[in-house]
């Protein structure tokens, strides 16, 4: 596997290969990789000639300092990972190579509501950064294709929008969320839970399970407050958000007349550990 930490070296690379018309699958990450992206990289693989992940923790996509800091960042063991996973090229720039200090980042993009609900209301500014690091790393390598997870499904609608708002020449892959034999949900956030957060996370996901089964016995509303107490009745866990919405527009649903494009949507604290789940409640 080729390393690489400048845009320069990495397109000089890629330039090659772009002129003989190799397909690229393309995985960006924060790092921290577990099975959920290596799932990733090997769909990629399956899919294409040349497969690139990129490592970088996106500054400006973190609302909270403290959340960004204590991040991890595990680079040696995830190389060796994706060395081990097939994986062609990592791209590990710094902060400076990314967001040189002395050029300001232009972005006219507007989400509507898409970044303005759920994560986009407790994390302002977040989706923003997120389409700010996906255009630019997209704009670097170039891929045919690139990998995102439903993990993150509304990053990947505003993703998915993005690309189409600007035409970009890249087909987005959207791929299912991994998840621990417990059921719950892969992500480099689940190494910082206590032994004891750690044995009940999956009650996220379980809560998420129940509440695909009652979607429209109940009403939306009643679904939601059964949902947010059930969560919460263990005292280490605290509901920011259990929001029911309109799987393309995500808009959150009063009625269940759309049924068949809802999709549960949770963030909730163990901790200081914030971790989202969501479920499509009618496939
Ligand atoms: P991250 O490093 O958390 O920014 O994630 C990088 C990519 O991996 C994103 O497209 C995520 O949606 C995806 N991803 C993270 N965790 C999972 C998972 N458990 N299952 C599937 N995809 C995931």
């Amino acid at each position: 596997m080729k390393q690489f930490s400048t845009i320069s070296d990495l397109r000089y690379f890629l330039a090659s290969g772009h002129k003989k018309g190799v397909s690229v699958g393309f995985v960006p990450t924060m790092g921290a990789l577990h099975e959920g992206h290596l799932t990733l990289i090997r769909r990629s693989k399956a899919e294409n000639n040349l497969t690139v992940c990129s490592i970088f923790v996106n500054p400006i996509q973190f609302n909270n300092p403290e959340d960004l800091e204590k991040y991890p960042r595990t680079l040696s063991r995830d190389a060796k990972l994706l060395e081990e996973n097939g994986c062609d090229v990592l791209f590990a720039p710094d902060n400076a190579e990314m967001y040189p200090p002395e050029k300001k980042e232009p972005f006219g993009l507007e989400f509507g509501m898409l970044d303005k609900v759920m994560e986009g209301k407790f994390r302002p500014g977040h989706f923003k950064g997120v389409a700010i690091v996906v255009k630019k790393l997209i704009n670097i390598v170039q891929p045919t294709r690139a990998y995102f997870g439903k993990k993150d499904f509304q990053q990947l609608t505003i993703i998915q929008n993005m690309v189409h708002q600007l035409a970009l020449p890249v087909i987005i892959v959207p791929c299912e969320t991994v998840r621990e034999k417990d059921g719950l949900a892969m992500s480099s956030r689940n190494m910082r839970l206590t032994i004891a957060e750690r044995e009940i996370a999956p009650t996220i996901y379980q809560i998420l399970c129940k509440a695909k089964e009652k979607t429209g016995k109940l009403p939306v509303r009643e679904l939601k407050e059964w949902a947010i107490k059930k969560i919460q009745e263990n005292h280490l866990m605290r509901v920011e958000y259990f929001e029911i919405g309109d799987k393309e527009t995500l808009m959150p649903l009063e009625t269940w007349n759309f049924k068949n494009r809802a999709v549960a949507f949770t963030a909730v604290f163990l901790g200081d550990v914030r971790l989202i789940d969501n479920i499509e409640l009618f496939s």
